[in-house]
């Protein structure tokens, strides 16, 4: 008798290994430094906005999300037409896959790089290229052009990158965009831009603005601190926006995401300023670790990358008794956020007693 069978791609989706929340002990405070998320609890008047919001989960919400859209045209000084909101850039990116890929068309992208990335282009049905990270963590531009065939359809580039840290430079991304065909879509991921602090870095919205195949996506769950409730959104040219909403799960943005994140906008400065904060404290993690001796790639997002190789078993085992959690990725490092001072006081103390 024969039963109903998935797509064989199914099978070959790989897990998403989600960061650990800690094991509590008694008489140490934990933290959890292993999803990249913001230490921050939402702003009272975000609150405030998804209270009065929950009273009226009994109605669908805006499929529209209009006042979202509006408010993110206005601050980003795009048309609505070039936007497309979706379910966090987890969203995004499998609706890219899915608008863009037929089953066996190719996706490169730099690894290691976003887990989700694997997950979503197997999901499709398409085939993963990944392209090594330099060894200092960048991507490597030549290699990932070189890797564009007939069949790419789509190219990810993650900046800063997920979990190694580094971003990329405006004239790194200008000469890899003029080896690109131009029916190749370059997706920049730009989860982390708020962080980044260096010399020529990407400006996502002047590079698509001259660009008919560039788009960005970005999201509320980081530096906005809104993990929790799924939203993000893209910024594109208006054929490929509208390609990304017309695949988009009816009614996925919620009204309660769609009222934080417009609340947060209206607040953008003062969640600018806790960016400030983490970012300060990401400068004082990372020169603390190099004190220490330890050999860290520049670090341009909320997080910093130990590798470890062979060892990070055993450094993310250290971390736990220390009452933090990491993000191990077995034989190649562990990716670590930058979390509460207390927090990355203690990953400075790991730093100083494991013996390497
Ligand atoms: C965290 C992260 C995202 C954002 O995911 P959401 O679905 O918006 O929460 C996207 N890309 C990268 C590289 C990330 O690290």
């Amino acid at each position: 008798m024969s039963t109903p069978r998935p797509r064989p791609n199914v099978a070959d989706i790989p897990p998403y290994v989600a960061g650990r929340p800690p094991t509590p002990r008694p008489g140490l405070v934990s933290y959890k430094l292993s999803s990249n998320e913001n230490p921050y609890p939402p702003l009272p008047g975000v609150l405030e906005v998804v209270r009065e919001a929950a009273e009226r989960l009994n109605r669908y919400p805006d499929m529209g999300s209009a006042a979202l859209y509006e408010k993110l045209a206005e601050t980003l000084a795009v048309p609505t037409e070039h936007l497309s909101v979706a379910t966090g850039s987890v969203g995004l990116i499998y609706q890219l896959v899915q608008a863009f890929c037929e089953p066996g068309d190719e996706v490169v992208f730099a690894w290691r790089s976003f887990e989700a990335y694997p997950i979503a282009v197997t999901a499709a049905a398409a085939t993963a290229v990944r392209v090594p990270v330099l060894p200092d963590g960048r991507h490597d531009f030549e290699a990932m052009a070189d890797a564009i065939t007939d069949r790419t359809r789509v190219v990810l580039v993650c900046t800063p990158n997920n979990p190694t840290g580094p971003a990329v430079t405006q004239a790194e991304l200008d000469a890899f965009l003029a080896r690109v065909p131009s029916r190749v879509l370059v997706v920049v991921d730009e989860a982390y831009v708020e962080f980044v602090r260096m010399d020529d870095p990407v400006d996502g919205l002047a590079t698509y603005r001259r660009r008919d195949n560039v788009v960005l996506t970005r999201t509320f769950s980081k530096a906005y601190g809104l993990a929790g409730l799924r939203v993000g959104y893209a910024v594109g040219p208006e054929p490929i926006a509208a390609a990304l909403r017309a695949v988009s799960l009816p009614f996925g943005v919620s009204a309660l995401a769609q009222a934080a994140a417009c609340a947060s906008l209206d607040r953008r400065a003062e969640l600018l300023e806790r960016v400030d904060a983490l970012v300060a404290e990401r400068t004082r993690v990372l020169s603390g670790l190099r004190d220490r001796g330890w050999d860290v790639p520049d670090a341009q997002g909320n997080f910093v990358w130990l590798g470890l190789g062979e060892r990070t078993t055993e450094l993310a085992a250290a971390a736990e008794e220390l009452g933090i959690v990491v993000r191990p990725f077995a034989g190649e490092g562990a990716r670590v956020s930058i979390g509460e001072e207390e927090a990355n006081d203690r990953l400075l103390q790991l730093a100083a007693t494991f013996s390497r």
